[in-house]
């Protein structure tokens, strides 16, 4: 369904039209009210307002894309920073290399990518709020506030949600593409890469988190998940509710994944 969205639109500043010596200091901020009664809030801290009136077209289908991984319960503010330093600073991960976005159950955080001189920006745009977007709504959904990373849902089931349901291609990676990008490392060390590994090898830990979720996927589809998240905020663990849904644990469903890359763990 698409939700219907009203829009409003406010200047924080109003005289910051006129005065771009204040440029740092510029907070354009926009409401997006959604009929479940909550509102997402744009504040755009870029002395264009082109990302954020790109974004407001956007959103309605960003959404749309990542609806079906719950409603969302709570408000949240989609904060765009003018740079790298600003939203690092921002954030405040020590996080891999290249850190789009950052998500927490209540914002998300991104650098401009059209201040970062990405070309094609609007694609980059949509992919990192998407991906944000679908992290919102996890974490909303099993009621998660604090740092996923301090539990035990494993990396590849968060990001590999988010890869997945991100990804503009329909081209889909497999496991048989991943073999030579992992050469000889253990696939394990990837699924659940440790701050040091997601840093060096990022990308590939992301690309394999996507396919692993999409193995997921392929066994029972948006209902297997949904009752994954719905157990998970029910008090169940990652691992318990894993085995109850696909009738088998992890283990043994990364084992088969080993074996499609050639790997016998
Ligand atoms: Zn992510």
């Amino acid at each position: 369904m698409r939700p219907f969205i009203l829009l409003g639109l406010c200047l924080a500043l109003s005289n910051c039209a006129a005065n771009h010596s204040i440029a740092s200091n510029m907070s354009h901020v926009a409401h997006v009210d959604l009929p479940e009664g909550v509102s997402i809030r744009i504040e755009n801290n870029v002395s264009e307002d082109i990302v954020a009136s790109v974004l407001r077209q956007d959103l309605p289908s960003l959404l749309q894309r990542t609806e079906h991984w719950g409603a969302l319960k709570e408000d949240v503010v989609i904060r765009i920073h003018a740079s790298t330093a600003a939203f690092r600073e921002y954030v405040k991960q020590d996080h891999p290399e290249k850190l789009d976005g950052w998500a927490t159950h209540r914002s998300i955080d991104i650098q401009s990518p059209r201040a970062a001189g990405v070309e094609r920006w609007r694609d980059q745009l949509r992919q990192v709020v998407a991906h944000e977007l679908t992290h919102v709504r996890f974490f909303q959904t099993v009621r998660l506030q604090e740092d996923w990373r301090r539990t035990e849902i494993p990396f590849w089931f968060v990001e590999g949600m988010a890869v997945y349901t991100a990804q503009m291609h329909p081209t889909r990676t497999d496991w048989q593409g991943l073999r030579t990008a992992l050469g000889g490392t253990d696939l394990r060390l990837l699924l659940n890469p440790s701050p040091v590994v997601v840093r060096q090898r990022s990308r590939l830990a992301y690309s394999i988190a996507g396919v692993a979720f999409g193995s997921i996927m392929d066994l029972k589809g948006r209902k297997g998940i949904r009752e994954i998240m719905k157990g998970i905020a029910a008090g169940e663990t990652f691992t318990d509710v894993f085995r109850r849904v696909y009738e088998r644990s992890i283990e043994e469903v990364v084992r088969s994944w080993g074996v499609q890359i050639g790997q016998d763990f």
